[in-house]
Parts: C-alpha cells; sequence; structure tokens
C-alpha cells in the first residue's frame, strides 16, 4: 500500500515559565492560520510529570473549559495541525507522546518528510508498532531506538529522514528545536526574561511577548536546558530550499523572514508583477487576506485606485486546505462577502496570491461579474502552479492543478476572465531578496527528489 501522509502546521516551545502550556497556547493561537483542524500540548513539570491534552478543532475550543489548567509544568510544547489526506482524527493531532528506554518523549513536527515507505518497512520489519498515520511518527521511533545521547539519537534520525522538518521536542528536562538541512520550514527562537521560546514564525513570538533572538538555522538542533541553550549542527549538510511559499501565501504578514516583514515582501511582489503584467483597469480589488499586500503594491506602482471589495469572515477556514473538494466549495461561499457597488460599471482587476485549483477564483469572478463589473483581469503575486509539493503543502496531484490543464485562452475561459497574469519565477525571486529558495511547485525543480518519483 502507498503510505503517503502529509500535514504542514505551526509549531511552538517553551522552557522556563510557571505555567508553560498558557504561554504555548497563545503562540497557538498566533499561529491558527498554519492549521485549523486540531491542536495539542504536551507539558513537562520540574518532577519530570508528563501531561497531555489534544483534540480536534481550533486552538480556542481545544483548550476551553479549563484544559490549560491540567497542564501543569515550566516546559512545553504545542502543535496545530492540518491535515491533507482526510485523516483528520484525534490519533493524528500532535504532539506525538511516547515512553521508550530512554523516557518519555513529545514531538510536534511542521513539514512533510518524503522517503516514508522506506521508513515505515524499516521500522516496520524491526518490530515497531505504529499508533498514528503520521509520517512524523517515524521520527519517534527513530529517536526512542538509538542507543546515543539525545543529539546523537536526533542526529542519527536526521541522517535517515528525508524531506521537510521542523521540530520541536521535549524529553523530562531538555526542549529541542530542530530544522531538517534544507531550512524548509521555519522556525526561530525567542526569549522573554529567562524563558526561552521556539515558534514556527515571529508573529507567534509578538503575541508571546518574546523578543525574537534568530532563527534556527537549516541543519541545527538547538537544545534548552536548565544550563542554557546549546547548538549543534547536523552532519547532513545541504543547499538552504525555504518554501517560497510561506512568502507568497502562508506566514501571517507580521511574521519576519530575515530582515523584512512578510507584508513587505508581498507588497513588491505587487510592483513587480504590475511591471511584469500592466492592465489598464477602474480598480483593484484584493483577494483578502495574503492577496492584500500584493494589491497594494501593484496599486502604488500603477495608480489606479484600489478598493477592499471583498469582506472576508473571519469565522471561516482558509479555503483551500479543506480535505474534501465540496467543503471547499462551501466554504468559499462563506468566506467572502462583495460589496457590489464599488465594482458595478467598472473595469476590475482582481490581484489574488496564488490560483491553485481555480474552484475559489471562478467563484470571486462569478461574484464581481454578477455585480456588474464590465472586465475582470486576474493578476496573480506568484507563477503558475504546475508541479506537486511533496514538503508539506497541499497541492499534490498534478491533475488537479488549472495551470496544468489550462493555459492562455483555455484559461481565461475556464475562470471566465478577460486576461490572466502571474509574477514570473525571476519576478518572484527578486521580490524576495534573491535569497536560496524551493520553487518547485513552480518550476519541478525538486531539491530533493519524492519517493514517488524514483
Ligand atoms: S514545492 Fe512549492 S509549496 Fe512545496 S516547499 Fe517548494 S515552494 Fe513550498
Amino acid at each position: 500500500m502507498n503510505f503517503y501522509p502529509k500535514d504542514s502546521c505551526g509549531i511552538v516551545g517553551v522552557f522556563g515559565t510557571p505555567n508553560a502550556a498558557k504561554l504555548t497556547a497563545l503562540g497557538l493561537h498566533a499561529l491558527q492560520h498554519r492549521g485549523e483542524e486540531g491542536a495539542g500540548i504536551v507539558s513537562v513539570n520540574d518532577y519530570g510529570q508528563f501531561n497531555h491534552h489534544k483534540n480536534i478543532g481550533l486552538v480556542s475550543q481545544v483548550f476551553a473549559n479549563g484544559a490549560l489548567d491540567r497542564l501543569i509544568g515550566n516546559m512545553s510544547i504545542g502543535h496545530n495541525r492540518y491535515s491533507t489526506t482526510g485523516k483528520s482524527v484525534i490519533e493524528n493531532v500532535q504532539p506525538l507522546l511516547i515512553d521508550c528506554q530512554r523516557g518519555k518523549i513529545a514531538l510536534a513536527h511542521n513539514g512533510n518528510l518524503i522517503n516514508i515507505n522506506a521508513l515505515r518497512s524499516e521500522l516496520a520489519s524491526a518490530g515497531a508498532v505504529f499508533q498514528t498515520s503520521t509520517d512524523s511518527e517515524f521520527m519517534l521511533h527513530l529517536i526512542a531506538r538509538s542507543e546515543g545521547t539525545l543529539s546523537e539519537a536526533i542526529g542519527e534520525m536526521m541522517s535517515k529522514v528525508s524531506g521537510a522538518y521542523s521540530l520541536v521536542i521535549c524529553t523530562k528536562d531538555e526542549l529541542v528545536g530542530v530544522r531538517d538541512p534544507r531550512g524548509f520550514r521555519p522556525l526561530c527562537i525567542g526569549t522573554i526574561g529567562g524563558t526561552f521560546v521556539f515558534a514556527s514564525e515571529t508573529c507567534a513570538l509578538d503575541l508571546m511577548g518574546a523578543r525574537f533572538i534568530r532563527d534556527v538555522l537549516p541543519g541545527e538542533m538547538v537544545f534548552i536546558s536548565k544550563d542554557g541553550l546549546r547548538s549543534e549542527k547536523s552532519k547532513v549538510t545541504a543547499a538552504c530550499s525555504f518554501c517560497i511559499f510561506e512568502l507568497v501565501y502562508f506566514e501571517r504578514p507580521n511574521s519576519k523572514y530575515i530582515d523584512n516583514s512578510v507584508h513587505s515582501y508581498r507588497f513588491e511582489m505587487g510592483i513587480t508583477l504590475f511591471k511584469e503584467q500592466p492592465c489598464e483597469a477602474d480598480v483593484i480589488v484584493p483577494v483578502p487576506d495574503s492577496g492584500t499586500p500584493a494589491a497594494f503594491g501593484f496599486a502604488s506602482a500603477s495608480k489606479i485606485p484600489l478598493e477592499m471589495a471583498f469582506v472576508r469572515s473571519h469565522y471561516t477556514g482558509r479555503s483551500f486546505i479543506q480535505p474534501e473538494r465540496g467543503m471547499r466549495v462551501d466554504s468559499v461561499k462563506m468566506k467572502l462577502a462583495l460589496i457590489g457597488e464599488l465594482v458595478k460599471g467598472k473595469r476590475v482587476v482582481m490581484i489574488d496570491d496564488s490560483v491553485v485549483r481555480g474552484t475559489t477564483c471562478i467563484e470571486r469572478v462569478k461574484n464581481l461579474r454578477d455585480a456588474g463589473a464590465t472586465e475582470v483581469h486576474i493578476r496573480v503575486s506568484c507563477p503558475p502552479h504546475k508541479f506537486a509539493c511533496h514538503y508539506g503543502i497541499d497541492f499534490p496531484d498534478r491533475n488537479e492543478l488549472i495551470a496544468v490543464s489550462h493555459q492562455g485562452e483555455s484559461l481565461c475561459k475556464a475562470l471566465n476572465v478577460d486576461s490572466i497574469g502571474y509574477l514570473s519565477e525571476e519576478g518572484l525571486l527578486k521580490a524576495c531578496g534573491g535569497h536560496s529558495f524551493c520553487m518547485a511547485c513552480f518550476n519541478g525543480k525538486y531539491p530533493i527528489t519524492p519517493e514517488c518519483a524514483k
């Protein structure tokens, strides 16, 4: 059986404060956009006792009714889950917690491993019994089976797994932050007085009241204990392949990447988009939320007026990460309302951060036309998605990508628009500071060959 679990999530770790779980929950709340299907926290007290609470639902739902009061301890890790395989079951909600020869270990994972079939058969033939259908459990098994120190065990695990993983791990006395050698997913370190925290994005540090120290580097293991902070480098080295789609879509605009806010990268994408794909129109309409900064950039370069004609309901999930296609269409209708008078009788250029399957786009174009827009043009602040992502984002099947099945006139017809223009790969790279990125979903150049393509 082909076993292909996928997830891309938000993770938090806290060390050195009473009620670490409450701070962790605050961090998870700031990272809610990275996963809305389930959440969990494991806490550890001074006596090495572990407490665990997880469930399906949003952070505010999972930790209602005093759940946090029961998660006592001055160290904790937390996780927001977004699954893409329909397995929205409580067993797969993290952190995962096991009791093994080295004591209890909890782990929370953001990313997706790509050699899971090999890992699964190796572990199964060595007698491993799996309690979840997540790839994250393989890492926990590998750490548990090693006879070396914790850092040797994590190092061994890193030499065996392949793919995208940012991790927070806790034992009875240590908190560890780990990033895979290519650094596909983000992970940063912050401090509040003598308390250390890890978080997927800096927006979580802001809400937790923590000062940003630095990112965990690709291939780095950062150990935090009563003795302070210690860094070790994995023996596995590789070129950095940070996911550029984190900057286009996933991260919150107030998060930082290198020295700038995600908002500023998106603004720059919009400026470059106008230079590459100019459009004559009466009004610019952003698709909120992640399309908004690029629309402001497009407006500043084009001098076309911008109207926030789409009004977003903040009580529904991000649409393309819902597991069922039927659910996705319903959530689109629930998510955006249009102020029709702002587009009636006008040529509209709608700015979106991406057009993946096209379902949400078709619905928005229909809204604009129904409201009386005379022309609808789309400008997209990234290149066309033409390839699957194997590193943790939900567009695994090429057949579902509209830019694969339709181009040019055929694409305009499918979306019912007058024109469509995408930001080029070069333009996107330039807008993002020209750093070293993964762009495989646009160009098919996979930093690590996925198991299914071998
Ligand atoms: S393939 Fe695309 S979405 Fe996946 S890690 Fe690379 S840039 Fe990100």
